[in-house]
């Protein structure tokens, strides 16, 4: 999702960000209409386009699930065609709602949780989930303009080795098994963050990603780890290793908040990410992050254009696993 326009910390006379409490959530949708006439707005700002071809020219018709037909293509479509929720049988209400408690819970929702909250089946809800995940895609192209921490972190590895592995992280300066690289930039002047999986911390993968993501008059500040050196950017380190945390601005601490949240979420919620999904998961913090300063509304907002032209699969969501298997890619159980 392309949020570079919004710079919420910058909006003029904007102090506090409006939630919206659950009794005005449900005022907001006291029914399935309401929530397809939310939904409409959001997907569909300039008048109603057709979810396959993107024609203007179409009319409404008296079609229980596909309300619209397309004048050009001759299909029948709804709000949901073209979006992440097409073929969706679950109420717009419940997507709304399951929206809503995405965004409002900065840890996360298990889909346990939402199975609960909505009464729908677990496998449903953990595949609405992902599907949600999938508005927080960034724009990749987006460049901080600094100054931007870099830093990279180990996400995952099974909760009972945690203790030996941090240990050993902590010996070694560097993850442990079971453990998945992440590496990710804060722009200190805009907030935002941006953060990817990676095969191996290394020059090859560390360089160029914040390379990538920042632009080339942006100083950039790292820990002490070498495969930083030599980035084409003008860049200040912090060694922790001699216990030297906070150094003048040249420290990490934005960016290592934001692993933090992350790492919140992994422990306290999702309890395992799996390798598949980890990008997925690590998008959802990031964009949440990025939203955190909208109105609630805004951020709902923001999530339903977002679903726009996503397209994810359940059979794909689950290719890895073999069949019989008796827990969800989550390591929740069914
Ligand atoms: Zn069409």
């Amino acid at each position: 999702m392309s949020t570079t326009a919004v710079n919420p910390a910058k909006a003029p006379g904007k102090h506090y960000r409006q939630g919206i409490s659950l009794i005005e959530l449900f005022e907001m949708f006291p029914d399935e209409a309401a929530a397809r006439v939310w939904l409409e707005a959001e997907i569909w700002p300039n008048g109603r386009v057709c979810g396959h071809c993107g024609s203007k020219q179409t009319s409404e018709v008296t079609h229980k699930s596909m309300p619209y037909r397309c004048r050009d293509c001759k299909q029948y479509f709804s709000v949901k065609t073209g979006t992440a929720l097409a073929s969706s049988k679950v109420p717009l209400r419940k997507w709304a709602i399951a929206i809503y408690l995405e965004l409002s819970s900065l840890k996360g929702v298990s889909s346990m949780k939402l199975h609960r909250d909505l009464k729908v089946t677990q496998k449903t809800a953990w595949f609405m989930l992902h599907r949600i995940r999938t508005a927080f895609a960034p724009d990749r192209a987006e460049q901080f303009s600094g100054p931007v921490e870099a830093d990279e972190t180990f996400v995952g590895g099974k909760a009972k080795n945690m203790h030996a592995v941090d240990r050993e992280r902590r010996i070694s300066g560097r993850g442990g098994v079971d453990k998945t690289a992440v590496v990710g930039v804060k722009d200190r002047d805009s907030n935002r963050v941006a953060a990817v999986v990676i095969d191996s911390v290394n020059a090859a993968t560390l360089r160029p990603f914040v390379e990538d993501h920042t632009a080339e008059t942006a100083t950039v500040y790292t820990d002490g780890e070498p495969a930083y050196r030599g980035m084409a950017r003008e860049h200040e380190t912090v060694a922790h290793s001699v216990g030297e945390f906070v150094r003048g601005q040249a420290h990490t601490n934005g960016i290592e908040s934001f692993w933090a949240m992350l790492k919140r979420g992994y422990q306290g919620v999702y309890h395992h990410f799996s390798a598949k999904h980890l990008q997925r998961y690590i998008d959802e913090f990031a964009g949440r992050h990025n939203l955190r300063e909208l109105d609630t509304v805004d951020q709902m907002g923001m999530v339903a254009r977002g679903l726009i032209g996503q397209r994810i699969r359940y059979v794909d969501l689950v290719a890895s696993f073999p069949a019989g298997t008796v827990s969800v890619p989550d390591g929740e159980p069914w």
